[in-house]
């Protein structure tokens, strides 16, 4: 071993001179044993890198990612064993890290290997990546497991993790390990180490115990610090997708640092199940998908229609508080002007397959854009008549693949709430900064509070793949930059996300599970205005080129209903509710009595319903609560004689008689106030 040094930066910003061949568990002992301890990995980034970039989960969790060589010019992780041979940053990684999860799941997964080999030694292994849920692992075996099999596969891993096993990385030289593989059987390995590897190169394997797996890693320290596994499905998966080759079985498991954080997800698990909007959508009689109609189509029934009123009446209020005009265009039009605009070719592959009229094509519009830009384009324009926003709550149909729909959040046809703005140069960043704020109300008034916002910018060092001129790219991203700096939002910048016409702020929202969810986009359109050959004249008497911006709030009428449905668990704020109030009479007597309140509380402005069938009170409550009707009203001979309701209010139960006038006035605030206390 030579006595060369290198030099390893710290985040801190120090900087600590030791021999090569060093390991990160050396260095983290060296500060501290405490930090050993509960470090899981380390992430070496290159000196020169300017900022510590991460992988995309996209690269991270693809093959080449688990098998190919390290390029050794990107930031990348490492097992705290590994020898550090050249100046480097370094970072450790504690458990409570978001990659050190990928990487305690990927080591859960070697665990599951090594328990199915000593329990089924004939299996042939395949290769168990970590997922965004958990990892899974594919075997092949002529018989299938069984349910009790995966039981004792639980079983048997919590042995593995008991034996503590150090994970150990060994190299082989790769020709040896593929005669190895062939001379076994292993098919699989063999086909991961030839697509994976080069001749001569020397191949990376990692052993705990008895177990050997060709890997690139990395992996936790050893098999205990996986604390908490579960197995918790099998599925059939044929190798390499071919229905030709054998059939495996993928056993899929999760894995966390702890048991406290893995029952918090299955917890998780189970509430987002019971809010699932289709189940929702059903049980509370909201929306339809038809076999009759077709896959990705939405029927709104009564109760549906009632919130989409609401939404699309606050929405049409706000557009025109805010200085948008409402229009409406056709739902289909020439395939001509589909070619004007370009999707005829770029956009071809998500569009309906036009429809063959006497004169010409139609095409099914697909987006609301170029219906827009024919109105602005229908008089002449002047500086003096910018800016032009013109809104539409638009039908769009676009094709999706059979099989990849999936109830309100993925749609054949949708409602956008689209629309354009067309104004000069000068006037831009005012308009993204009254997008972003409208954006906002949106978000406040329908009852979500954390969002999370992504300006997407273009790459210039692939200039032909964009449109527009580089002073384009310039004022578009600066504007947005400016806009949300102005606003103070905080913001990740994706560079290489733009789209080839312009750069895009995008809002995803947080829901009460701590989900994300796209919705809002402002999206710059250098693209269309130069097809469209949009003009206005400036205030030097000459043509001038509009900025134009797409942006829509709600994104999509239907995504946006299936999201609030879920994060309200269809228990909607009163002033949503397409049923605000229940009336229970307890018996027939008294159902004058009631019909009496129910046409002053209509006349008042509220939606209400009375059950006048012949049941018991509780009953009657008992629907109205699974209903997730806010407030029921409850009448008796008391109540009749005062004038008064007995009222029980969601999630806080039976709260006592008060007059109608008192519950009119009390409730109507909150209606009318957009209230999210109930
Ligand atoms: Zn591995
Ligand atoms: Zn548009």
């Amino acid at each position: 071993m030579s006595t060369q040094m290198i030099a390893i930066h710290l985040p801190d910003g120090s900087v600590r001179e030791v021999p090569a061949g060093t390991t990160p568990l050396d260095i983290a002992n060296s500060i501290s044993p405490r930090l050993a301890a509960v470090s899981v990995v380390a992430r070496l980034t290159p000196v020169e890198a300017t900022e510590e970039t991460k992988a995309t989960e996209e690269e991270s969790s693809s093959d080449a990612a688990m098998y190919a060589a390290e390029t050794g010019a990107a930031a990348r992780l490492v097992d705290l064993s590994t020898p550090l041979t050249e100046d480097t940053r370094l970072a450790l990684l504690k458990e409570t890290d978001a990659e050190a999860l990928k990487v305690v799941r990927h080591s859960a997964a070697h665990v599951m290997a090594t328990a199915v080999l000593e329990l089924f030694p004939e299996t042939k292994l395949g290769h168990g990546p970590a997922t965004d849920q958990g990892f899974f692992y594919d075997f092949y075996r002529e018989t299938p497991f069984t349910p009790d099999d995966l039981t004792a596969i639980q079983a048997k891993m919590a042995e593995v993790i008991a034996r503590d096993e150090k994970f150990v990385r060994e190299s082989t030289l790769r020709e040896d390990a593929l005669a190895e593989f062939e001379q076994d059987g292993d098919f699989m390995k063999t086909h991961f180490v030839t697509k994976f590897t080069h001749p001569g190169d020397q191949v990376s394997f990692y052993r705990n115990g008895s177990f050997v797996d060709f890997c690139r890693g990395p992996h936790v320290p050893s098999t205990g610090r996986v604390k908490a596994v579960k197995v918790t499905n099998l599925a059939g998966a044929y190798w390499l997708g071919d229905e030709k080759n054998p059939q495996l079985q993928r056993v899929y498991g999760t894995a966390f640092f702890s048991q406290k954080e893995m029952d918090a997800h299955f917890a998780r698990l189970e509430e987002a199940a019971k809010r699932d909007h289709r189940v929702l959508g059903k049980q509370l009689d909201l929306f339809s998908i038809q076999d009759l109609a077709g896959p990705g189509l939405i029927f709104w029934h009564p109760k549906g229609g009632l919130i989409r009123k609401i939404m699309e009446d606050w929405m049409r209020e706000e557009c025109i508080r805010r200085g948008y005009s409402m229009v409406f265009t056709p739902h289909v039009m020439r395939r001509e002007l589909w070619k004007t605009s370009g999707h005829a070719g770029f956009y071809a592959d998500n569009m309906f397959t036009p429809i063959k009229l006497d004169d010409a094509e139609y095409q099914l519009k697909p987006m609301n854009c170029p219906g827009h830009i024919l109105i602005y384009k229908n008089s002449p324009k002047s500086y003096r008549d910018l800016p032009v926003r013109l809104a539409e709550l638009g039908n769009v149909y676009r094709y999706e693949r059979s099989g990849t729909m999936h109830g309100l959040l993925r749609v054949r046809g949708f409602t956008q709430d689209d629309a354009h703005i067309f104004c000069t140069p000068g006037q831009i960043e005012d308009e993204v900064v009254a997008c972003i704020e409208f954006a906002e109300a949106v978000l406040t008034t329908f009852g979500f509070k954390e969002f999370k916002v992504e300006l997407s910018t273009w790459d210039p060092k692939d200039r032909a793949h964009y449109a527009g001129s580089d002073e384009n790219w310039a004022l578009a991203e600066g504007s947005l930059k400016r806009a949300l700096e102005r606003k103070g939002i905080a913001f990740r910048t994706i560079p290489g996300e733009a789209a080839f016409y312009g750069p895009k702020i995008d809002v995803k929202l947080v829901d009460v599970l701590g989900r994300l969810w796209q919705l809002s986009t402002v999206q710059f359109d250098f693209n269309l205005p130069a097809r469209f050959e949009l003009e206005y004249v400036g205030e030097d008497g000459e043509r001038h080129q509009p900025v134009m911006v797409h942006r829509a709030l709600f994104g999509s009428v239907e995504r946006f209903f299936g999201v609030l449905i879920e994060h309200y668990a269809g228990a909607f704020p009163l002033w949503l509710a397409p049923v605000q109030v229940g009336l229970v009479p307890i018996s027939e007597k008294h159902h004058e009595y009631a019909k009496s309140v129910k046409a002053e509380l209509e006349a008042a402005g509220f939606r209400v319903e009375m059950d006048d069938r012949n049941e018991k009170m509780n009953g009657k409550i008992r629907d109205f609560a699974n209903q997730k009707v806010p407030y029921i009203l409850v009448m008796g001979d008391k109540e009749a004689e005062a004038r008064a309701v007995s009222v029980r209010t969601r999630g806080k139960g039976d709260g006592g008689s008060m007059s109608v006038g008192d519950f009119v006035a009390k409730a109507g605030a909150l209606a009318n106030g957009r209230s999210m206390e109930l």
